[in-house]
């Protein structure tokens, strides 16, 4: 029996975790769900999205599967995603993509895995509101230490990099490199204009692949990183990035897989795992009963992985895949047309992945 942490999260969350947890259980691992509200209705009902009892359960079962939580843009509260990972200090986000056949795609073949530092780049909240105190004092410091002026009317945003954060990343991709038998870890950054921040980035890249000589590696620049995922993606592998670029770079990944709704993902640290798609909540889908549950399905493979069920991961992961093969039971984003009348609801898509199981 394993106890674990549900979040559904709000928009369509509720949704794909009522279908994710429906597979789970379908392939006979026992789960005792511990489930947690977080998100834009709790934070109506008390004040805050992300409750104290919410943090206390993961603590205590160190495993969580979460649906997507809406952040508010530039007012209301901070982003619930991102202050999970930094109070439970999950500093690797690990994004596979891979193609399954039947999933319409522009490329066949595709299996890289996205390591994004978690915790810190421009997402560790540093962040001062244009004519506030903390504004106007940086601008004067930075005045004061050099030539550079920023302007009075400027918001800023802070993005530290430290040699500590980077580290464990860069290693959490090799050995996830040398555990899965993969080639190539590739370091992805923008040193050549952001020194201090990437160029340390890519200095202790360098040291940390020195530890690892059996494994390839290499570095990119992030704008070349775009194009040649584009151009050429079946040369890439293990690709490892701080925060930022690790989240755009994700997305363009799901995109080559066939989108959002395959795309899964974990945010893993030394002492908890929290399991959860790349997408967001796709507010104007709530309620619905129409989007893919499938990337949450397969974070949910993830999650079964890291409990050590590996037969019944390997059973879900078979079942999600012949659902996607044949084609028929899949929601409209996966059909030709998005508004294929043949197209399979969100519990649609759990029960035949049930009846493959
Ligand atoms: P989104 O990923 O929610 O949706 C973008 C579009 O992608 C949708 O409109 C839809 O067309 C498609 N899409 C997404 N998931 C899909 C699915 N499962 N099946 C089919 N199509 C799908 O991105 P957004 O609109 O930028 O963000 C909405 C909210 O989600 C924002 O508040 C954002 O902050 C939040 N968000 C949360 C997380 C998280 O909880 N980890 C991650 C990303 C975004």
């Amino acid at each position: 029996m394993h106890k674990i942490t549900l979040i559904p999260g709000d928009g369509v969350g509720p949704e794909i975790t009522e279908a994710t947890k429906r597979v789970l259980e379908a392939t006979g691992v026992s789960f005792e769900w511990d489930v947690q509200n977080a998100g834009e209705d709790v934070y109506k009902q008390e004040g805050t999205p992300l409750p104290d009892r919410v943090v206390e359960s993961i603590k205590k079962n160190r495993v969580a599967i979460k649906g997507p939580i809406t952040t508010p843009v530039g007012t209301g509260f901070r982003s619930v995603n991102v202050a999970l990972r930094q109070t439970l200090d999950l500093y690797s986000c690990v994004r596979p993509c891979k193609t399954y056949k039947g999933a319409r795609t522009r490329y066949d073949n595709i299996d890289l895995v996205i390591f994004r530092e978690n915790t810190e780049d421009l997402y560790a909240g540093i962040e001062y509101q244009k004519d506030s105190d903390g504004a106007k004092a940086i601008i004067d410091t930075v005045r004061k230490m050099s030539d550079r002026v920023i302007r009075e009317d400027s918001g800023i945003s802070i993005k530290p990099i430290s040699v500590y954060c980077t580290e464990r990343i860069v290693r959490a991709a090799f050995e996830y490199a040398g555990k899965q038998n993969r080639r190539k870890v590739t370091a992805v950054h923008k040193a050549n204009i952001m020194k201090y921040s990437d160029g340390l980035f890519l200095e202790v890249a360098r040291d940390v692949a020195k530890i690892y000589p059996d494994i390839e590696f290499e570095d990119k620049i992030v704008d070349n990183m775009c194009m040649q995922l584009v151009q050429k993606p079946e040369l890439y592998d293990v690709i490892v990035l701080p925060n930022l670029y690790g989240d755009i770079v994700s997305d363009l990944a799901a995109g080559l897989v066939g989108g959002l709704g395959l795309a899964p993902g974990a945010n893993i640290g030394d002492n908890y795992a929290v399991f959860e798609a790349t997408h967001g909540s796709a507010p104007k889908y709530k309620g619905l009963n129409k989007v893919n549950p499938i990337a949450m399905m397969l974070s949910g493979v993830m999650m079964l992985r890291h409990l050590g069920e590996h037969e019944s991961a390997e059973k879900l992961d078979s079942a999600i895949a012949s659902i996607i093969k044949e084609g028929k039971s899949v929601t409209y984003d996966m059909k030709p047309s998005p508004d294929d009348p043949t197209a399979a609801t969100t519990s649609g898509v759990a029960d035949a992945i049930i009846n493959r199981i």
